[in-house]
C-alpha cells in the first residue's frame, strides 16, 4: 500500500500483531468479503482511526484495490506517476509474452464481473486536453469509420 501515514501503520500493526499471535485468523485462510475468492489481507473498511483499528474485513488483493479506489484513498499523485514512469522506462518484461489458453481463461475468469480498473478515476482537465489535442486531425479510413459506426449502433450510449 503506497500510503504510509502513521495512523495507517498503527492500524496495520494492530492487525498483524493479532494474526501473528493467533488472536485473529490469517486473512489468507478466509474468503474475500466481496467476491468469495481467497482473501489476501484485511481491509480497514471504517478507516484508520484508533477506535476502528480492529474493524476489518478479509478481502482479496483485487477487491481491496477497488475499495481503496472507490473510497478515494489511493490516488496516484503526479510524483508517483513520474517515478513509476521512470521505473518502467525500457521495461521489456511483457513484450512478446505468449500466454497459454488456460492461463488466459484464468485471467479472464478472475476479471469478469469486477468493476473496471478505471472505475472512480477521473482524467484531469489537463490530461483530457492532451488527449483531445493528440486526436485532432486524425484521419480514419473508410473501413475504420464503418467499424466505429457499427460498434456504436450495437450499444447505444
Ligand atoms: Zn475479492
Amino acid at each position: 500500500m503506497p500510503t504510509h501515514r502513521p495512523e495507517v501503520k498503527a492500524a496495520h500493526w494492530a492487525i498483524s500483531n493479532r494474526t501473528r499471535s493467533g488472536r485473529l485468523p490469517k486473512a489468507t485462510t478466509l474468503k474475500c468479503f466481496d467476491c468469495g475468492e481467497r482473501a489476501d489481507g484485511y481491509d480497514h473498511y471504517l478507516g484508520y482511526a484508533p477506535e476502528h483499528h480492529l474493524d476489518v474485513q478479509p478481502v482479496c488483493a483485487s477487491c481491496h484495490r477497488q475499495r481503496t479506489i472507490r473510497r478515494g484513498e489511493w490516488v496516484a499523485t503526479d510524483k508517483f506517476r513520474e517515478a513509476h514512469s521512470r521505473r518502467m522506462l525500457g521495461n521489456k518484461i511483457a513484450v512478446g509474452v505468449r500466454r497459454t489458453e488456460e492461463h488466459k481463461k484464468i485471467i479472464g475468469d478472475l476479471r469478469r464481473g469486477k468493476p473496471g480498473p478505471m472505475l472512480g478515476k477521473k482524467f484531469s482537465a489537463e490530461h483530457r486536453r492532451k488527449i483531445s489535442e493528440s486526436n485532432k486531425g486524425r484521419i480514419f479510413s473508410a473501413e475504420h469509420r464503418a467499424a466505429i459506426s457499427a460498434a456504436k449502433r450495437k450499444k447505444p450510449t
